[in-house]
Formats: C-alpha cells, sequence, structure tokens
C-alpha cells in the first residue's frame, strides 16, 4: 500500500475503542515528536489534545514539563473533564486543561488540538490580524481561521479558555493575540497538520510584508483553493509523509 492510502486508510474506523485509542495515542506521540522538530517548544509551553474515544470527556494530553523530544506514547496521561489525571502519574500543564477542556467542550466534532509558542505563529500573533491568502498554502486558512483579540496574561481560568473557544467559533484555528495560534482538527493528523502549516504561513507572510506588499489572491480563488488544500481531508492526508518521517527516525515513540 503507498503512503498516501495507508494515511487515508487511517481515517477508517476501528473494531474498538482500544485499538482508536491506542491509534490515537500514536498519533499523538508522533505529534509532539514533529514540535520538537519543527522547534516549537518553549520551556513548558504547549500542548496537543486528543479526545477519548470511548469517554468523550476526557482527553490525551503531554505530561507537564517533559520536553516534546521525548514523549512516548506511554507517557501521555489522560485527564476528564474535572481536570484529574485518571491514566498516568504525570502533572497536567493547568493552561492546557484551561483552554483544551472549553475548545473540546464547545466543539463536539473536534478530535485534537494543538497550541504551542511557535516563534513564527507569536511573531505573527502580535499584530492582531488574521492572515491574508497570500500564497496557494495560506488559502487553506481563508475565511477558516479567527482572532481572539486580547491579551489577559497566562490562561489559568476556565472562563478565558470558554471565551477563546467562543472566538474560535466553528473555525480551524485561531490566533491568539500576542501569544500564539491555536489549530483544531477532526483527528490528531489534521489539528497538527493544520498547526504546522499555519506557523509557515504566518513566517511567509512575515518575510513577505518586511519585502514589500505582497499581492493578494482574489478572494474566487482563494475560495477555490482553500478547496484543494485546506479541506479536513487535505489537512488530514497532509501529515501522512510526516508520520512515515518521524515514525521511520524515531520508533521509540511507540514505547
Ligand atoms: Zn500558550
Amino acid at each position: 500500500m503507498t503512503g498516501l492510502l495507508r494515511n487515508l486508510a487511517s481515517v477508517a474506523t476501528f473494531g474498538s475503542a482500544d485499538e482508536e485509542r491506542l491509534h490515537r495515542r500514536q498519533r499523538l506521540a508522533a505529534s509532539f515528536r514533529l514540535f520538537a522538530k519543527f522547534g516549537f517548544d518553549e520551556g513548558v509551553a504547549g500542548h496537543i489534545t486528543v479526545r477519548d474515544p470511548e469517554h468523550l470527556d476526557r482527553f490525551w494530553v503531554n505530561p507537564f514539563g517533559m520536553k516534546f523530544g521525548h514523549i512516548r506514547v506511554s507517557d501521555l496521561i489522560c485527564v476528564d473533564h474535572t481536570g484529574t489525571v485518571v491514566d498516568g502519574d504525570a502533572m497536567v500543564n493547568a493552561a492546557a486543561f484551561a483552554i483544551h477542556s472549553q475548545v473540546h467542550a464547545a466543539r463536539p466534532d473536534v478530535i485534537a488540538a494543538a497550541h504551542s509558542h511557535s516563534l513564527h505563529g507569536k511573531t505573527w500573533s502580535t499584530l492582531g490580524r488574521p492572515l491574508d491568502p497570500i500564497t496557494q498554502d495560506a488559502c487553506a486558512f481563508f475565511e477558516n481561521h479567527a482572532v481572539f483579540d486580547e491579551y489577559t496574561g497566562v490562561v489559568l481560568d476556565l472562563e478565558e479558555g470558554k471565551r477563546i473557544a467562543e472566538a474560535l467559533g466553528g473555525n480551524k484555528a485561531v490566533i491568539l493575540r500576542n501569544h500564539g495560534l491555536l489549530s483544531v482538527g477532526h483527528s490528531v493528523d489534521a489539528a497538527v497538520w493544520t498547526f504546522i502549516t499555519m506557523d509557515r504561513s504566518c513566517q511567509t507572510q512575515l518575510l513577505a510584508e518586511a519585502a514589500g506588499t505582497p499581492v493578494l489572491i482574489d478572494p474566487d480563488m482563494a475560495r477555490q483553493t482553500y478547496a484543494r488544500v485546506g479541506s479536513p481531508v487535505a489537512c488530514h492526508v497532509s501529515f501522512g509523509p510526516l508520520w512515515d518521517m518521524i515514525t521511520r527516525e524515531q520508533p521509540d515513540l511507540f514505547d
């Protein structure tokens, strides 16, 4: 089976919740390795979550304080809707719970959410502006991301998480002003791909605006291009090559 077919097959349904849970945890551990490889970690900041397939009010997340590049499947912890760790013996990052619990609660369709203080995402966030359709890749965000246009300190309060979820709305990503990016998806693959390509679109627009005035793709063409590069299926499939790379390079992530 080719890589593309194998990655499309990963959308398939599972025989049991245990099987699906393992699949999600493996995708999650691989995603932390990818975030480390892209340099998205900054101290203890950043979190990616995936909803448990059986207990829908629980999610799996990285243990607080562990380097993304060291995370294995067995290191992941599961947190319930009260913030109690129900699987694993590490602490959960308070901001991870405050933000992600509210996003997962507000968006039943969302399986996974990703947030970090990646360099280009947080730099772009200081401008308080949405991304423009200046490249084919940036069209993946055309009419499908929002700006949370305030900054009120480290997010430790559930009310603040709720307001971020409201700003996200039905979109696949939100730019948190003076903070960084947050993406969501119907799979870990889609949420993480969306985060990675969004950070690069931030970098592109920063570079382009430093050099001059970028030409915008017109709205009709941006919409058509979105359908090709920004749809949920496109985002899911685009993760495939990264999965193939990281699992080949770092098979200990499966431990
Ligand atoms: Zn943060």
